[in-house]
């Protein structure tokens, strides 16, 4: 049995009651088997954190730096392992685990040990000439982060990072059924000498653990990451203690192709970012909106490259796509595509599970849909699959507006070979990231981060910091005088 707590230095069994099994979704074999954390065991974490916020907040930033080092080279030592781990609970394939999950969480370790060391407030000064304004930005306190199964490493990090550089404390749950290396994470920071309580993971349910984590009393700001109707639900239940809320929750990104892009570039760059973690990404790119000068030659070449992909173990090297993170999955994919073939639209490749060897894991085909309405759920709500829906638009104007009819504003890009469109694009286009002629690639230093209900707040880069400070603004009095100028507004005989 694994242990699914580690709080406060050490790791224990959870106290829920019920269990659970992490399966690896290419096999349905059982990895690893818990007994989940149930409230208690929030309880105890939330303590330990609280314990852990009176040493680590007083710890020099210089101090809360040298441990992250220390942290990334522990990591750095330790990579295959976290890659296979990674790779076996997910279903991803090891290629991603060991250039991207891994790696960019790496980076971002290095990242937050400089950023610890530059945590900045506005310049001091005197504004109204007999004070001087100071600005501290101070860490919150015990923050309760929750984080989803897709990229479980790189997302305890983009929780956990932040807010420790800060000089906060966090108990984070991870999606129970992707646990394991956010608890080989809690395991490396105590063995890299971060103090005990500062780092804690408690492995339980949303319904359990998750709203133990959310409604207690003793956390300061709650951090999810997730779908945008648990998110609501987080939401809810931190508003009633008036805790900080920082929500990255789903997404619908537009890939928009002017008449005028590179369409090689186009249809690699559509591939690679709908499939990219079996398209279980946040950001990948999940409706096409091609000019109609391209739209056939697009999805041609989309289709043709989609069928040249190789599904296959996670674990090797050679294969392109896995499995998605479970069948339960797997299927609510397929509902999707069945959904939209039975509404009209038409499926050009894919729609399908494969058999043969594959067939008892949690596959799908990559899969490219079209003559779908924009109004049809396939075009609206977020599937999370290997699934591109391509659609047509005539003029600049109408693309820009399609891609902006959504709910969700997390990423976009916009595909063009004319600097003053692409200006244009970047300008109109309402989503945390834009990119153009390139779709995924993110960067420590840069934030990540939704509009509309794709959340608020930002990861990563120092912008991050907002989320995880408080300001305070510290005024002293220059004059040393006993009855100031101000005082008339009390005393009427006062100078
Ligand atoms: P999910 O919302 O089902 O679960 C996310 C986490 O919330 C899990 O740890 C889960 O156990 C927990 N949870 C569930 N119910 C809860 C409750 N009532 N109270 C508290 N916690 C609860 O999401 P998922 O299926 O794990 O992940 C996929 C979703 O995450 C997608 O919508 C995706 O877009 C989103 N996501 C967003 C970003 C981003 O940066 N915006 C990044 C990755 C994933």
């Amino acid at each position: 049995m694994a242990l699914a707590v580690f709080s406060g230095g050490s790791a224990r069994e959870g106290t829920s009651g019920s269990s659970a099994s992490v399966t690896d979704p290419s096999s349905g074999e059982t990895i690893a088997t818990f007994k989940l954390a149930g409230a208690a065991d929030v309880d105890n974490a939330v303590s330990a954190a609280r314990t852990g916020f009176e040493v680590w907040s007083r710890v020099p930033p210089v101090e809360r730096s040298s441990a992250l080092i220390r942290l990334a080279d522990r990591l750095t030592s330790r990579a295959q392992e976290y890659a296979e781990t990674e790779t076996r609970q997910t279903g991803k394939p090891i290629r991603l685990s060991t250039e991207f999950d891994v790696p960019g969480s790496i980076d971002n370790v290095a990242f937050f040990a400089g950023a610890a060391r530059n945590l900045e407030g506005k310049a001091a000064a005197e504004w109204d000439g007999v004070h001087t304004s100071l600005i501290r930005r101070e860490p919150i306190g015990v923050v309760g982060s929750i984080a989803p199964w897709n990229y479980p490493l790189q997302m305890a990090m983009w929780k956990v990072l932040p807010a420790v550089a800060a000089g906060n404390t966090i108990v984070l749950k991870p999606a129970e059924i992707t646990p394991l290396t956010s608890l080989m994470l809690a395991e490396d920071c105590a063995a890299v000498d971060i103090p005990p309580g500062v780092v804690n993971v408690v492995v339980g349910t949303g319904p359990v653990a998750g709203e133990a984590l959310v409604g207690h009393p003793g956390v300061d700001m709650v951090s999810f990451t997730g779908s945008t109707p648990v998110g609501r639900r987080v939401m809810e239940l931190a508003t009633r203690g008036i805790k900080r809320v920082h929500l990255e929750l789903g997404g619908k990104a537009p890939f928009i192709v002017f008449d005028d892009a590179d369409l090689e570039a186009a249809v690699h760059g559509a591939v690679a970012a709908s499939l990219i973690n079996t398209g279980q990404d946040c950001t990948a790119a999940t409706r096409a909106y091609v000019q109609r000068p391209l739209y056939d030659a697009f999805v041609a070449g989309v289709a043709d490259l989609f069928e040249s992909i190789r599904l296959g173990a996670p674990l090797d090297p050679a294969t392109d796509l896995g499995p998605l993170v479970s069948s339960r999955q797997a299927e609510r994919v397929a509902g999707f595509v069945e959904r939209a073939r039975a509404a009209g639209a038409r499926v050009v490749t894919g729609g399908s599970a494969p058999g043969g060897d594959l067939a008892a894991g949690a596959y799908y085909r990559p899969t490219l849909v079209v003559d779908a309405r924009q109004e049809s759920e396939i075009v609206r709500d977020e599937v999370f699959g290997p699934v591109l829906v391509v659609l047509p638009f005539d003029t600049e104007d109408e693309g820009l507006a399609l891609a902006n009819d959504t709910v969700y504003g997390l990423a976009a890009s916009a595909w063009t070979r004319d600097v003053f469109r692409a200006l244009r694009a970047q300008r109109e286009i309402r989503a945390g990231c834009v990119w153009i002629n390139d779709h995924i690639p993110i960067v420590s230093e840069m934030p990540h981060g939704g509009f509309g209900q794709s959340g608020f707040g930002k990861d990563m880069s120092t912008y991050s910091f907002d989320e995880y400070t408080l300001v305070k603004h510290v005024s002293l009095d220059i004059t040393g005088e006993a009855r100031k100028p101000w005082h008339r507004t009390i005393f009427t005989d006062n100078g």
